[in-house]
């Protein structure tokens, strides 16, 4: 696959530069790509006009909860004592816009922030970068306690490069507004300094049951091995309110308690019983 294979397939699904893209992305499901990663982040910014992306840094700043604070249906781990949280936090790397996006994201985003993103928010735990006549908009909707600021901003669509609904988190910020899947986590923000940072998603292993009530609005393509979907974020909010509301367990597992997928449960009966 070449970087005009790939323009030429955006242009397919009917993107131009009018379209604003959150990208979840795998770089090895497309099979070899001459140019790599670059030749994706640069078919991309081509082809769109403004393309959003996750910027995580969890790995390197995320902590334990510290001894003792328990919030309820928060499914995480507290340190033993006061002296394991303090050891944690000082081996932690304090969160700068230049730290390396989580590997777990990709390679994609990771190569895009050392291409082409001019921006990055600075939430410690939870960051997106985006490049863009509208990067500064959606960025700028990010709070610390709304991680997800930047999907709500979006006036535009979901693109999944290789990857399944398990890497949309689209279907996270319709259930956080129906009350469901807002977990509180830490984070070492600067040197000597943590924060709790509320309304991070939930666990998203279940999500791509979502797949059969998307399909009418999906616009794909095949790209080398690679799957691509355009998917409108107001189709994705939708199927996502339509099933949680016929079912607060809808696209969580239900045979793993000791899945956050059980405490997100709780969360959304929880909301019910507080509207009832
Ligand atoms: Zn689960």
């Amino acid at each position: 696959m070449t970087g005009a294979d790939l323009v030429d397939g955006l242009r397919k699904l009917g993107l131009d530069r009018t379209s604003e893209v959150i990208v979840h992305s795998s770089l090895s499901s497309f099979g070899y790509v001459d140019g790599g990663a670059e030749a994706v982040c640069s078919a991309l910014t081509e082809v769109c006009g403004t393309v959003l992306m996750p910027a995580g840094t969890w790995d390197l700043t995320g902590i334990p909860a510290p001894p003792g604070l328990v919030r309820p249906h928060n499914a995480y781990w507290n340190a033993e004592s006061w002296p394991d949280f303090d050891k944690r936090v000082s081996e932690a790397t304090s969160f700068r816009p230049e730290l390396p996006i989580d590997r777990w994201l990709g390679t994609i985003p990771e190569t895009f922030r050392l291409t082409c993103s001019p921006f990055r928010t600075e939430h410690p735990l939870f960051s997106y970068q985006a490049a863009g006549p509208a990067a500064e908009r959606l960025l700028e909707a990010q709070r610390p306690d709304w991680p997800l600021g930047p999907l709500e901003a979006l006036d535009g669509d979901v693109l999944l490069l290789g990857v399944t609904h398990t890497s949309n988190t689209t279907i996270h910020l319709a259930e956080q507004y129906l009350g469901r899947s807002r977990f509180y986590r830490y984070a070492k923000s600067a040197d000597g300094l943590w924060v709790e940072l509320p309304n991070i998603p939930g666990e998203s292993h279940q999500f791509d049951l979502i797949e059969p009530v998307l399909r009418s609005a999906t616009k794909q393509i095949q790209i080398g091995n690679a799957r691509i979907r355009r998917i409108p974020k107001q189709a994705v909010l939708a199927a996502t309110s339509q099933l949680v509301e016929g079912d607060p367990a809808a696209l969580l597992c239900t045979d793993d308690p000791t899945c956050r997928c059980a405490a997100a449960l709780q969360q959304r009966l929880a909301s019910l019983a507080g509207k009832a």
